[in-house]
């Protein structure tokens, strides 16, 4: 199948063959015939296949196609979880609108608030946000939804994790013209969460599973190393560094402090490193991830907050400095290579504190992994065993009598996400009391947004 193929419109078609694409992957040609049905969809595909067309065509379709529902309402609202993820999906929707009459703009958490009431006065036809600030907007009445024709959730899953399930629900319901249509594209469709709320905002949606995001990626070669503390990750974390061969680097540590200081630590060492985190405020973020992009660094430090989404073309190298907390995330992080067709490492770190999430990722993949080792480099760590259950009586008799038995490892399935394990600053948001819209988008705790 062709691009060709598939009924766009003119300027549409010349802005793909301006991209120099010709031929859809798969989860395109599955969705955007689909949307452009006006099905309601919940999509999943692997990393750096292409999802971010597979709505914005369908959108910006119906958008030249039809006549607006409402004069003054949004007709596109296309929502993230980060504000990176947001600003990367901004950026392709452009270059869609650039050359027609429909205006974008992007509604993030961390910016000027009346700025953006402004901005939204100006009624906007495609708003791409993160849902925290879009919904205090909404609820100080700053813009209206009834008019809406298409919401566009991206990386659900994610979303939901992080907590914004009231938020989502508050757009949902403010947008409740009865021919709106709904696109949700998640990593898993396996997510108890997610079904859940696929039940409550789309009408009888067509699920489209390209391969799970779970399966084996071909594109990215994996490798495991054992490590016995921080010291010896550093010190492989060096040799890496120097010894693999790579355009830009992308190193996940669990914690935010992690970021600054390895990324001091290996600008000592002259390696051109920069550290990302939820810390740094929103100008900072963006100029750090804008001379990133433009390849001005060639490693970047940052926790899950780049997990999600990222497409930056030269990164050819991804480095677990921790395991991550959430299971999944070790398949977003890895995804920030191997995308379209292209060749990535993926090398982690797996120390005593990493343990658990590593036999968690080993249960997500369903493969037994094993262990490479760096010679001059090799560790002493071989793994945490099963536990053994306590003989009951003291006795030594009694002791030489009750074989001890391993406990099994519960084997991990694709549901064991938020095993607690200290090993990061991720939230696990379960709190007794909601925390507010902005608070969510500016919590210390909540770092993807
Ligand atoms: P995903 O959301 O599935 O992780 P993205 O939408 O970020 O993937 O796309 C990954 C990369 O693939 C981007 O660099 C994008 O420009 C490129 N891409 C998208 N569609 C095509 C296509 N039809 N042919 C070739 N490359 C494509
Ligand atoms: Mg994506």
């Amino acid at each position: 199948m062709q691009f060709s193929d598939l009924g766009l419109e003119r300027r549409l078609m010349t802005t793909v063959e301006h991209l120099g694409f010709t031929e859809p992957t798969e989860i395109q040609q599955q969705a955007i015939p689909a949307a452009m049905q006006g099905h309601d969809l919940i999509a999943s595909s692997k990393t750096g296949s292409g999802k971010t067309l597979a709505f914005i065509i369908p959108a910006l379709q119906r958008v030249v196609k039809n006549r607006a529902l409402s004069k003054r309402d949004p007709r596109v609202v296309i929502l993230t979880p980060t504000r990176e993820l947001a600003k990367q999906v901004f950026s392709q929707l452009r270059l869609f609108t650039a050359n027609t009459q429909f205006k974008a703009v992007l509604i993030l958490g961390g910016e000027n608030f009346n700025d953006q009431v402004k901005v939204l006065e100006k009624e906007p036809h495609f708003i791409v946000a993160t849902p925290g600030r879009l919904a205090d907007h909404l609820t100080q009445g700053h813009f209206y939804l009834n008019g809406l024709e298409l919401l566009i959730l991206d990386e659900a899953d994610r979303m939901l994790d992080l907590g914004f399930a009231k938020q989502l629900s508050q757009i949902n319901k403010a947008a409740d013209h009865r021919k709106r249509q709904t696109l949700l594209f998640s990593a898993t469709l396996d997510h108890a969460q997610v079904n859940d709320f696929a039940k409550e905002l789309l009408k009888k949606p067509k699920r489209i599973a390209i391969g799970g995001a779970f399966t084996e990626h071909k594109d990215i070669n994996k490798r495991f190393y054992l490590s016995d503390n921080l010291d010896h990750k550093e010190a492989l974390l060096q040799h890496f560094l120097t010894a693999e061969k790579y355009q830009q680097a992308i190193i996940f540590t669990a914690t935010r402090s992690d970021t600054e200081r390895l990324a001091g630590i290996l600008t000592k060492q002259e390696f051109n490193a920069v550290a990302l985190s939820g810390e740094l405020n929103q100008s900072q973020r963006n100029q750090i991830m804008e001379s990133f992009s433009k390849g001005q660094h060639k490693i970047l430090v940052t926790t899950d907050l780049a997990s999600r989404g990222l497409d930056l073309v030269n990164v050819s190298l991804v480095i677990n400095f921790d395991m991550p907390k959430h299971t999944e995330e070790f398949i977003h992080r890895i995804g920030r290579t191997g995308r379209a067709g292209s060749q990535g490492d993926a090398i982690a770190f797996v120390g005593p504190k990493d343990w658990l999430s590593f036999k968690n990722v080993e249960g997500l993949l369903e493969q037994t992994i094993s262990f490479e080792q760096v010679d001059s480099l090799k560790a002493k760590f071989k793994g945490l065993k099963p536990k053994k259950i306590k003989a009951k009586s003291t006795s030594s008799k009694a002791k030489s009598r009750v074989k001890e038995q391993p406990i099994k490892v519960k084997k991990a399935t694709k549901k064991v996400f938020h095993a607690a394990q200290d090993v990061g600053d991720m939230p696990i948001i379960k709190r007794k009391k909601p925390l507010s819209a902005q608070q969510l988008e500016d919590s210390d705790l909540n770092e993807a947004d």
